[in-house]
């Protein structure tokens, strides 16, 4: 495989005045990912601050309901700050500190990575600057005042739709016009090699403890892995240490939204052609004349219009499957869960959630289905509240 592809997605397509700084932070995370004393120091963050390990719990009334395989979530929604992402940024502001770096920036769609990258920047002592598209903030003001709260500035994008995708853009050209105290923490498994690598490696702590967690409990491994995905880092962090088990079958649910007959659909992999954007060769939502299509999804955290190279290149090897689930799909799930186990689960979740109510009651009892329970949902209750066409204060 090239250096920094998978398959033949990946790759590094970027201009000249970023090169520098990709290639400092490719020898550092070559350097600091086998340091004993980095991997104390953040398994002591994920441990101490981040509530790590989550527990991998068995969905017991959620079963008994579905009468087929055994579910079991596992609990990232517990983490510091209610998602998987704090995995990630943990692991970028330390790696960045440790390069000497003073200053964060990020991008952020709903909120979430933003508030999670303002965190650990405050926790690790730097200046954090988040780029958001000006529509989500005026969708999403108590994350902007969270991250505000957190010590962060907050910069308004409104070119193009003046969504996520706009403020991806824009945080790589602030990257390039200053990167000597500077470290973009990307959000997903996405952008130029080598983000998709160290995005996959600071979350694929989820698939080492579901690991030991499902040996210790079942002692056997799991027949189904199933997360959501929206730039694919909470799938793949679910997926990585099963990838050689090839028993174990993967599952990514793409946001389908109001159907992959629609052009409100965010479903990348199901719908999308192979494109180049922000840095990277992968499956992106295109129009006609192959530009970034508007996508739309009911979840917020799943409506980027591409998806990470490593996620193209497991679907093309038929490693790992990859399944549109649509809004109406996700809120049921969103509010089954909510009733049977007593979990309000993040809207993205759900969709995940979702696919394991299709496909449990025709399984057998013997079979183990593990979902990603990515985040939790209280960030979605007014949402799902106007969907179902009921009016609730924020
Ligand atoms: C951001 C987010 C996602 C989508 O991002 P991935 O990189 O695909 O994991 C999923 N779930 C939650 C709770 C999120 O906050």
């Amino acid at each position: 495989m090239n250096k920094g592809y998978f398959g033949k997605y990946g790759g590094m397509f970027i201009p000249e005045t970023l090169m520098s700084a990709i290639l400092e932070l490719e020898s550092a995370f070559n350097y600091y990912k086998n340091d004993e004393s980095f991997n104390k120091e953040l398994q002591s963050l994920f441990n101490n601050y981040a509530n790590r390990p989550s527990p991998l719990y068995f969905a017991s009334r959620m079963s008994d309901d579905l009468k087929g395989a055994k579910i079991y979530l596992k609990r990232e929604d517990l983490n510091h700050t209610g998602s998987h992402k704090i995995n990630n940024v943990l692991g970028q502001v330390l790696l960045a500190k440790k390069m000497g770096k003073t200053r964060i920036i990020a991008e952020t769609g709903a909120g979430q990575h933003g508030v999670a990258t303002a965190t650990a920047a405050t926790l690790l002592n730097m200046e954090c600057e988040i780029f958001m598209g000006k529509e989500d903030i005026n969708r999403q003001a108590l994350n902007v005042y969270k991250m505000k709260l957190l010590g962060a500035k907050v910069h308004c994008v409104d070119s193009g739709t003046a969504t996520l995708k706009d403020a991806v853009s824009q945080t790589l050209r602030e990257w390039s016009v200053r990167i000597d105290d500077t470290h973009y923490v990307i959000g997903s498994v996405m952008g130029p090699h080598p983000f998709p690598m160290i995005v996959r490696d600071f979350q694929s702590i989820i698939s080492r403890e579901i690991k030991q967690q499902i040996l210790d409990i079942e002692n056997k491994l799991p027949n189904f892995v199933i997360a959501c995905v929206g730039g694919g880092s909470n799938a793949i962090g679910a997926f990585y240490h099963f990838i050689q088990d090839k028993e174990v079958e993967l599952i990514g649910c793409e946001a389908g939204g109001r159907g992959v007959d629609t052009l409100d659909t965010a479903a990348s992999i199901t719908i999308g052609k192979v494109g180049i954007f922000h840095g990277m060769k992968s499956y992106f939502c295109q129009n006609e004349y192959g530009q970034i299509a508007p996508v739309y999804s009911i979840s917020a955290g799943l409506d980027y219009p591409g998806v990470g190279p490593e996620h193209a290149y497991l679907n093309d090897i038929k490693r790992a499957k990859y399944i549109p689930i649509c809004d109406n799909e996700a809120v049921f799930a969103f509010e089954y869960l909510s009733k049977m186990e007593g979990i309000i689960p993040a809207i993205e979740s759900a969709h995940a959630i979702a696919y394991a109510i299709k496909i449990a009651p025709k399984l057998s009892k013997d079979k183990i289905i593990i979902i990603n329970l990515s985040g939790r949902g209280d960030k979605d209750c007014a949402a799902i509240a106007k969907y179902n066409g009921e009016n609730i204060n924020e």
